[in-house]
């Protein structure tokens, strides 16, 4: 390391440009180019919970989580040598980490100039987190989640839906509290008669209902879906970052594991969006009350030309009674819950060829793993 230079310093005329910037309300920081920090705004010491002089000359990759902490040097020699921007200029949604360990969404975007004979790059970071900062650009992905795919509408759809199941399961209940009424006693025949009437309507009115919980998910199969060649990463880096909005207060720490040949994927990618943001979403609601708050997502290659992908939690685990009916629609716990997540789920997985299930995650907790087709091959 001591061939290095040593970090920049800044002039007087910087220090008044430090001194304007100091008032912006987003997190700067400001490093040369190999990755070292040479400016930390005082909404930066804010936001990662590190004062300036903690972090002067460390390394940006300090302020990441894996496998962006790891890799950071990387990108930044894959830029420098190929002037291929992959994040400068363009602004990304991606996870940051606090000093305490615990993940968070944010939105980077990242300037360069020139100062003297060196690179310099600023990176300007908006705490999804807040709902206010978070609003404009989750707006736009959610809006994309919303409009695009099919499966979009169904938040919607759902909620219509939902009312409309009322009815059918309202008068299922009737009938058969009806008839178990007739049924009290030694009915006579022309009792029996009526009970068994109102079973038969019980059992109209379910499959009623069945019809049209079946509507709900043929809406979703039969959407046109686009599939593309789709970056995993960066799938699964959104996905996180908007699963996360509104659980900083929770801390929960977020690890990305992603194995080498898992990079590309042939996928609809708003509907695996919408699988990984439930699953995710499922992940931390079970982990609220829990000592340990950790979700680990990774991927990694599968057999017959498939990449795995899973969402591991630390939460309460799911007991064998709802294990079984996990994947069937309505089937919640919750209490504000539709149930009809992981049907959904299901289904779009299905509709790309993997499959979809779940483990206990050894150390306590749920893994929900799921297989979509790799498209890593077609561009070797
Ligand atoms: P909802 O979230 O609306 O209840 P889902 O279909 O997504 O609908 O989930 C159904 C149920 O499965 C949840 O209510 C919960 O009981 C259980 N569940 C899902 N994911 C997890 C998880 N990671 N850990 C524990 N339980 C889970």
């Amino acid at each position: 390391m001591t061939d290095q230079p040593p970090p920049r310093t800044w002039s007087e005329g910087e220090t008044h440009l430090r001194s304007i910037l100091a008032t912006v309300p987003d997190a700067m920081v400001v490093i040369d180019e190999r990755g070292r920090i040479m400016s930390f705004s005082a909404a930066a010491e804010k936001m990662f919970g590190f004062t300036e002089a903690e972090v002067m000359g460390e390394n940006v990759s300090l302020l990441m989580p894996s496998p962006d902490r790891e890799r950071h040097d990387q990108y930044m020699g894959n830029y420098l040598g190929t002037g291929r921007r992959k994040i400068i200029g363009i602004g990304r949604v991606l996870t940051a980490r606090h000093r305490d360990g615990y993940t968070f969404p944010i939105e980077l975007s990242v300037g360069e100039a020139r100062v003297g004979d060196q690179r310099i790059f600023t990176g300007f970071i908006r705490d999804l987190t807040e709902r206010q900062h978070a609003e404009t650009r989750l707006q736009d992905l959610q809006s994309e989640l919303a409009h695009v795919g099919r499966v979009s509408e169904v938040g919607t759809l759902a909620s219509a839906l939902a009312h409309e199941l009322n009815q059918p399961l309202t008068a299922i209940a009737n009938y058969c509290e009806g008839a178990r009424d007739l049924l009290q006693g030694e009915p006579d025949a022309d009792t029996l008669a009526m009970a068994r009437e109102a079973l038969d309507e019980a059992a109209q009115q379910s499959v009623r209902a069945g019809q049209i919980v079946r509507r709900l998910r043929d809406f979703i199969t039969y959407g046109q879906t686009e599939r593309k060649v789709e970056l995993l990463p960066r799938l699964i880096a959104e996905a996180n970052a908007l699963g996360l909005v509104g659980s900083r207060e929770y801390g929960v720490e977020v690890d990305v594991e992603l194995e080498a040949g898992a990079d590309r994927v042939l996928v609809d990618r708003i509907q695996i969006q919408q699988v990984l943001l439930n699953l995710i979403r499922n992940a931390i609601d079970a982990m609220i009350d829990r000592p340990v708050r950790q979700l680990t997502i990774a991927a990694a290659p599968d057999l017959g030309g498939f990449i795995r992908v899973s969402v591991a939690d630390t939460g309460k685990g799911i007991g064998p009674e709802m294990a079984a009916q996990l994947f069937q629609p309505f089937v919640t716990s919750k209490e504000h819950g539709m149930g009809i997540g992981l049907s959904i789920c299901r289904t779009i997985i299905e509709a790309h060829g993997g499959r979809i299930w779940f483990e206990p995650t050894p150390s306590g907790g749920t893994t929900f793993l799921f297989t979509i087709p790799d498209a890593g091959a077609l561009h070797e």
